[in-house]
């Protein structure tokens, strides 16, 4: 059977096991530095998805993305495209309601835009109490600290948007459509701050404050992407697939819990 679930005959979705992970990945389409295209978020969420579909083709099905995501803060560069965070977590939990309706009981909302994150973390809490079903939500790079620390060649700042994890993986998928020549590092991590780190291998900061973007970045980059190779793009990938089948195996194994009503 296919992992590809728009593949699918009604037929095969009911007669489906159930209990296989459905990853919904939600993206964006924005600015991502001179360097790549605006769809580079939507193209690395599904190198991750369906990367996992390869290692783990029993479990899962993958939906088609939604491209679009929460980051208005994005517009003052052309050709960004915004939903309001209300909008996704009404579009999203209507695609997991959907999936519920038709008897499926895992859902991963994958992640590949950091300001979804939130978003879609009210989604899947949200999905959870209106359905009842298993709905996990997670941005990939969380997953995979540890791995992408030990390829990076960047320093603490290196990684945050359009810098060296997004263009080594874009580069190892697509190289024609990553152009170096015309990246510069945009690192902008303040190492004396205490509490504020926009790294996505930097395990966070403890405060978050998301600027409008062009007060921060001359060209839509945050981070270092000129130091980004496709073999290091190739390892930053293969982690981040095994990192996401290892979740999907956790999902697979949660068990459904009864509620209990103490009133
Ligand atoms: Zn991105």
């Amino acid at each position: 059977m296919t992992t590809t679930y728009g593949h699918l005959t009604w037929e095969e979705v009911r007669d489906a096991d159930k209990d296989r992970v459905v990853i919904l990945s939600v993206s964006a389409t924005e600015d991502h530095g001179p360097h790549m295209p605006l769809d580079t978020d939507t193209v690395l969420g599904m190198a991750v998805a369906e990367g996992v579909a390869k290692a783990a083709p029993g479990e899962v099905f993958v939906m088609p993305p939604i491209p679009y995501g929460f980051n208005e803060h994005h517009k003052d560069f052309p050709g960004v495209i915004w939903i309001q965070p209300e909008t996704l977590i009404a579009f999203v939990t209507d695609v997991t309601k959907s999936l519920a309706h038709h008897g499926f009981r895992r859902i991963l909302l994958l992640n590949s835009h950091g300001s979804n994150h939130p978003v879609l973390d009210l989604a899947a809490r949200k999905t959870v109490i209106e359905t009842g079903i298993i709905c996990v939500s997670a941005s990939y790079w969380n997953l995979m600290s540890d791995r992408i620390n030990e390829i990076r060649a960047s320093e603490l700042g290196g990684i945050a948007h359009a810098g060296e994890f997004e263009a080594a993986m874009y580069m190892h998928l697509h190289p024609e459509r990553v152009d170096l020549s015309k990246a510069a590092t945009q690192n902008l991590h303040d190492p004396k701050s205490k509490f504020f780190n926009l790294d996505l291998a930097g395990r966070g900061g403890g405060a978050m404050l998301m600027r409008w973007w062009s007060e921060v970045s001359p060209d839509g980059t945050m981070g270092d992407p000129t130091v980004a190779t496709p073999e290091n793009g190739r390892k930053f990938l293969e982690a981040a697939i095994e990192e996401t089948t290892a979740l999907i195996r956790e999902i697979r194994a949660l068990p459904i819990l009864p509620r209990k009503d103490h009133h």
